[in-house]
């Protein structure tokens, strides 16, 4: 093929045809695709068995779609195992890690959740999913373009039951604690203190620790208020950065 034009001209060329195949797109390939997005959905959570995640937590990722939580042009690879860019440097977690936490923190219909990272707004979503109507999740983030994102997402995908609070989330959310579940989906340089008081007795916590060698830890505060630690793995996660956590570089 030969190109004439300045790569500035093919450019605008480029996105003017997308944009024609995106209107002409007729209802019935909007519904295949549909389709097609929910087969690869189905063998994602399939694939996530051999985990030994509970079946209330792949029953949820089933029916949250994580295509609506990325952005437009990774859709066709929303089912891929793998943490994807949702902008401002930040990441959606992969799927089997978003699994892992849900099943760490043994959520149950009716609790009050606080998640620390509300990114793309998709774990808020499948935390949602998991306490149901009578529970909230509470998801605070602090840039304002992501928690803009993860409302749009939450709202599209009708996640009642999910506020997004724009806050450093290291201090925690003092308003609604305590929480019977906290989960944290950035990496603390150490457990904010905040967050520990506002564990309920009985509570559960998962919140990634560490820098470059950073831990998965579950935090279980007893009936008394006992803190006790258990480390459950490896990980990498973006870092949380506000008073309780690392400096903004
Ligand atoms: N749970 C998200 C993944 C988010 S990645 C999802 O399902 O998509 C971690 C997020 O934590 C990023 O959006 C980052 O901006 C946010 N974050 C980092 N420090 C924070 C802080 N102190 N308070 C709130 N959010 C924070």
């Amino acid at each position: 093929m030969t190109r004439e034009k300045g790569p500035g001209k093919n450019k605008t060329e480029k996105k003017t045809n997308e944009t024609e195949i995106r209107e002409k797109e007729t209802p019935e390939e909007e519904i295949r695709e549909e389709e097609e997005l929910e087969a690869k959905r189905r063998g994602l959570v399939s694939s996530l068995a051999y985990l030994g995640i509970a079946e209330e937590v792949l029953n949820a990722l089933l029916l949250v779609p994580r295509h609506e939580f990325v952005p437009a042009r990774l859709k066709s690879v929303a089912y891929v195992d793998t943490p994807l860019e949702i902008g401002c440097g930040q990441t959606i977690s992969a799927p089997h890690m978003v699994a892992i936490m849900c099943d760490l923190l043994e959520l149950a219909e009716g609790q009050k959740v606080l998640e620390i990272g509300a990114g793309s707004g998709y774990n808020a979503a499948v935390m949602g999913k998991l306490i149901g109507k009578n529970g909230h999740v509470y998801t605070v983030e602090r840039l304002e373009a992501l928690a803009e994102f993860a409302k749009t997402n939450l709202k599209k995908t009708g996640s009642e039951n999910v506020t997004v609070l724009l806050e450093d989330g290291s201090l925690g959310y003092s308003d609604f604690a305590p929480y019977d579940r906290i989960s944290v989906t950035c990496t603390a340089p150490e457990i904010p203190e905040p967050l520990l008081e506002q564990l309920k007795p009985g509570g559960l916590m998962v919140i990634p620790v560490g820098e470059y060698f950073q831990e998965l830890v579950l935090i279980k505060k007893d009936k008394n208020g006992e803190i006790f630690r258990e480390v459950k793995g490896r990980v990498v996660f973006v870092p949380l950065i506000g008073r309780y956590g690392f400096r903004d570089r």
